[in-house]
């Protein structure tokens, strides 16, 4: 039993010693932290070039998908990435998370050690660690239907009333996000409003000049 046991092991060992060196470090990538800080209206990702280092991706594809993402404009600063509104670091990891599941991870074996390659017109992600390649799926963006972060917490939108609740504020919309909109309870008109607080998809905000 002991000897069987021990066989196997060494198969194991045996095995694992053919693995490509990349594959046998078996800790999981972990997407790293951004350091967020606000500055007044503006947003700043203080580890910005340390965060593409660890991804291995170049600072201005990671700057463009944040921008397009976060609905912001922005730049690169240095070692650091500037946003021209406000939004919480919880946001930008979230973002930055999505990113590495579409850009990095190897859909076959799990590991970062990708690299993006174009055949043609397409964007393709080979995996370095075990050879697999996969279109890298982008999603089409969508002038109709904001994505998720279209609302963002401290930013301004421009809304229609289009209907008046019961307590009298107005209620608009945003994608699929109800936005209700405190000192707004004229319907059909077109107001300014300053969100204050997302609850799942709904927003609350205030009428602003
Ligand atoms: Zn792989």
């Amino acid at each position: 039993m002991d000897e069987e046991e021990f066989d196997y092991e060494k198969l194991l060992d045996t095995a694992y010693d053919s693995l490509p060196e990349t594959m046998k470090t078996d800790e999981r990538f972990e997407v790293p932290k951004v350091d967020v800080i606000n500055e007044g209206k503006m947003t700043i990702i203080r580890n910005f070039a340390e965060v593409c280092e660890k991804i291995r991706r170049e600072p201005k594809d990671l700057l463009k998908y944040f921008l397009r993402e976060l609905g912001t404009a922005g730049e690169i600063d240095g070692r650091r990435a500037v946003f021209k509104s406000k939004l919480s670091e919880h946001q930008i990891q979230n973002r930055l998370n999505s990113y590495v599941e579409t850009y990095i991870i190897c859909s076959e074996c799990g590991r970062p050690d990708t690299e993006l390659i174009r055949e043609g017109r397409i964007l393709m992600l080979k995996c370095e660690a075990c050879g697999a390649k996969r279109p890298v799926m982008v999603r089409k963006a969508q002038p109709q239907t904001p994505q998720k972060a279209a609302v963002i917490e401290g930013n301004t939108y421009e809304v229609t009333i289009e209907s008046v609740g019961r307590r009298g504020d107005g209620i608009a919309k945003i994608g699929k996000f109800v936005i209700y909109v405190k000192g707004a309870s004229k319907k059909g008109t077109r107001v300014r409003v300053r969100i204050d607080k997302i609850n799942g998809t709904n927003a609350f905000g205030r009428a602003v000049p």
